[in-house]
Parts: structure tokens; C-alpha cells; sequence
């Protein structure tokens, strides 16, 4: 019959615009701040520094700046420490003196994730950072910064899971190496210490018994 696809169509537009408004699933309004729509795990904000256990010796970044010099809009600021401490698998490393992130220029592209060699720094899901003043109040400094791997755990739970079994395996394979490397220098032969009282040294006439060596031939005169 003709006009059969016109009403089926129809049918279909007037079944979703009703269940618009009564579904709740289909609701594309919230009543924002009271509710909130939970955000995807990859949603992404501005960077964080992760710790373990404690936000200033268990801090992972060593301050390699890499972040510091790819970022794109250079919004990135670090002092790198005078000293060591021990980072998380107990190797000595520096740590940033000063960390700062300009969030007013940072464009949340991720970059300085994604070249971090120690897992040090993340994105961040909180949106809610509107601030009266334009500057100062947009510099965030690096006690701002440093978040719990705990945090971590809840605005990325698989990413951060992942991360600490890369971590785990990387420590892991760092202790298997230093237990061989130990192994190795246990089996090793220790070298003879020559002993002065039953071995004369080249030349030397000082063995007891023995026969002074006779010169081959004087010296010459000229
Ligand atoms: S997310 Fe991008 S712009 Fe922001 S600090 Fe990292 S590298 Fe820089
Ligand atoms: S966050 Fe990562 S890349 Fe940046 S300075 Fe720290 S360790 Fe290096």
C-alpha cells in the first residue's frame, strides 16, 4: 500500500521523541551538580603526579624533564632536586624540586603521558577548577599535583591496574637481575694473594737458601 513506509517511519520517530522524555536511559539531562553522569574511564582533564604511600618520598617522577621539553605548549615547569632519594623499586633518583603545570595553556593532549618513562604522570577527571583570578589561581604546583595511586585506582581502575602490573613486572625483573648479578660475583674465583715470606718478588735475593742469580755480563763502561 502506498504510504506504508512513510507510517512505519513515522511510527518509529514518535516512539523514540516519547521515549525521550520517559526513559531514563535516554535522558541526555541531568540535574547537574546534584547528579552527575559517571565519566568514562579514557575521559581525560589535566595532568596529575602519582605517589605511592607518600606524597613526597614516594613520589614516582625523577624529574628527567621529557614532560617538560615535549609539551606542546610548553606549560610545564620543573626543578630538578640537589639530591637523591630512593625511588619506588629503591634506586637512588632525583626528584622534582619544583613541578608546576600552567592549566590555563595546558590543552589536555595527553603528550606528557604518554612519554613518561616511570608512570609518574597521568590525567586527571575533575572538571570543576573554575577560579575567579586568570593566573596564579590556574598554576598548580606540585603539592596540588601529587594524587594517590589510590586516586588513581578510582578515576582509571584499568588503566591503573595495568600500570601496576608493568610496575611489579619491571621490579621484579630488576631483582632477578641483581640476585644473578650477586650470584655471579659469589661464584667467581678469588684471586691468590701472593705471600712475601714464600714467594720472592722478581729479582729479589731475600728467599732463604736460595742462590743469588748471577749477572750475565758487567755492567759496560764507556
Ligand atoms: S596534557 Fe599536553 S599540554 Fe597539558 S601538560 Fe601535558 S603535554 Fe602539556
Ligand atoms: S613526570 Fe615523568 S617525564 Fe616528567 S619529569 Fe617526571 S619522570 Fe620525567
Amino acid at each position: 500500500m502506498i504510504g506504508t513506509g512513510i507510517l512505519k517511519g513515522m511510527a518509529v520517530t514518535a516512539r523514540n521523541f516519547v521515549g525521550s522524555y520517559f526513559e531514563k536511559e535516554r535522558l541526555i539531562t541531568v540535574q547537574y551538580p546534584e547528579e552527575r553522569i559517571p565519566l568514562p574511564e579514557n575521559y581525560r582533564n589535566f595532568p596529575i603526579l602519582i605517589y605511592d604511600n607518600d606524597p613526597e618520598a614516594g613520589l614516582r617522577c625523577v624529574a628527567c624533564k621529557i614532560c617538560e621539553k615535549e609539551c606542546p605548549p610548553q606549560c610545564i615547569y620543573i626543578t630538578k632536586s640537589d639530591d637523591k632519594k630512593p625511588d619506588y623499586m629503591g634506586k637512588p633518583q632525583f626528584y622534582p624540586k619544583v613541578f608546576d603545570i600552567d592549566i590555563s595553556v595546558c590543552m589536555s593532549c595527553q603528550i606528557c603521558v604518554e612519554v613518561c618513562p616511570f608512570e609518574a604522570i597521568k590525567m586527571d577527571k575533575d572538571f570543576e577548577l573554575s577560579k575567579r583570578e586568570r593566573f596564579d589561581a590556574l598554576l598548580l604546583r606540585k603539592e596540588e599535583l601529587s594524587k594517590s595511586n589510590e586516586y588513581y585506582h578510582r578515576i582509571h581502575p584499568v588503566e591503573a591496574a595495568a600500570v601496576d602490573t608493568n610496575l611489579a613486572e619491571a621490579a621484579a625483573a630488576a631483582q632477578a637481575k641483581k640476585k644473578a648479578a650477586a650470584a655471579a660475583a659469589a661464584a667467581k674465583p678469588t684471586p691468590v694473594t701472593p705471600n712475601p715470606t714464600t714467594t720472592s718478588a722478581p729479582g729479589s735475593t731475600s728467599v732463604p737458601g736460595a742462590t743469588p742469580p748471577e749477572s750475565s755480563s758487567s755492567p759496560t763502561k764507556s
